[in-house]
């Protein structure tokens, strides 16, 4: 039997910030029928792990966008760290652009101290110009952002290059369109990252062979898993490399329709336990 790769936000986690019973009833379903039901998400291990726990889950995890993957017990299967003097030259052009950033460690998020009021300062200056529901949408996925396990604050960055830390990805964020504009355009030809986004608002970047779609076809070998069948389920860029890999891709339904178009199906959204019905589809199909 096959993997099943589930992305965290904007699919199998609902728009309460929860996994809802059916939703866990469908993943119990298929890990009865021989399954390895495995997380795929952006966030990091810990604060994935945490979000599990909460529903009374126990899977395997890819983690930082496929820099990382653990077992339900926590034990590290896979761990492809950013090398140290790019994660330095980023940082910087990131700071001299005026931009929040996260960087993903394995014992915690680090971010510089302050840097949360460039948030707030953002979203002050688009209340001009945008529409309350723009600006509702906007705080929505600022609570979501801090809401986050493990933050650090940094009061000099120089700690962490120099530390001993293994930085995993990179997250920067912005409510200025301009602001992430540039900085996707600054790093979108970069053969030596991975440049993704899981939201609206960032740009994550990472080693050149973390993706998704390679930690997925790492831990089917490592647990001797088929990959076909097998499918995937995700809402946002990140997951498009994982919809190349396995042999059933479905996407939200609350995805947008770029990435809609790169999966095989289309589930209903996250709020209407799409996960669930796109587990059950696959299963069908499977064993028609
Ligand atoms: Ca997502």
């Amino acid at each position: 039997m096959g993997l099943i790769a589930i992305d965290l936000d904007g699919t199998l986690i609902n728009n309460q910030h929860d996994i809802s019973q059916e939703n866990i009833k469908a993943i119990k379903t298929a890990q009865d029928d021989g399954y390895e039901v495995v997380i795929a998400t952006g966030r990091a291990h810990f604060d994935a792990k945490k979000i599990l726990e909460g529903a009374g889950l126990s899977l395997y995890t890819i983690g930082a966008n496929g820099s990382t993957a653990h077992s339900p017990s926590g034990t590290t299967i896979l761990s492809i760290e950013m090398l140290k003097d790019k994660v330095v030259d980023i940082v910087k052009w990131l700071d001299h652009a005026h931009f929040y950033y996260e960087l993903f460690c394995d014992d915690g998020i680090y971010t510089p101290k302050d840097a949360r009021h460039i948030l707030y300062q953002e979203i002050e200056d688009l209340q001009h110009v945008a529409l309350k529901p723009e600006i509702d949408f906007m705080e929505f996925h600022l609570d979501k952002q801090l809401s986050q396990s493990g933050f650090v604050f940094m009061e000099n960055n120089q700690d962490v290059f120099q530390g001993k830390q293994k930085i995993y990805n990179i997250l920067a964020y912005s409510f200025d369109k301009h602001k992430r504009q540039r900085g996707w355009e600054m790093f979108k030809e970069r053969k030596d990252l991975t440049l993704v986004t899981s939201s609206p608002f960032n740009l994550e970047l990472e080693h050149p062979d973390a993706s998704k779609g390679n930690a997925v076809g790492y831990l089917a070998k490592v647990l001797n898993k088929d990959l076909s069948p097998s499918m995937a389920v995700g809402d946002s860029g990140n997951d498009i490399s994982m919809f190349g890999v396995v042999s059933d891709s479905y996407v939200m339904a609350n995805a947008d329709d770029e990435v809609k178009s790169k999966a095989k199906y289309v589930t209903a959204s996250n709020d209407e336990d799409g996960v669930a019905q796109a587990i059950y589809d696959f299963l069908n199909r499977v064993k028609q």
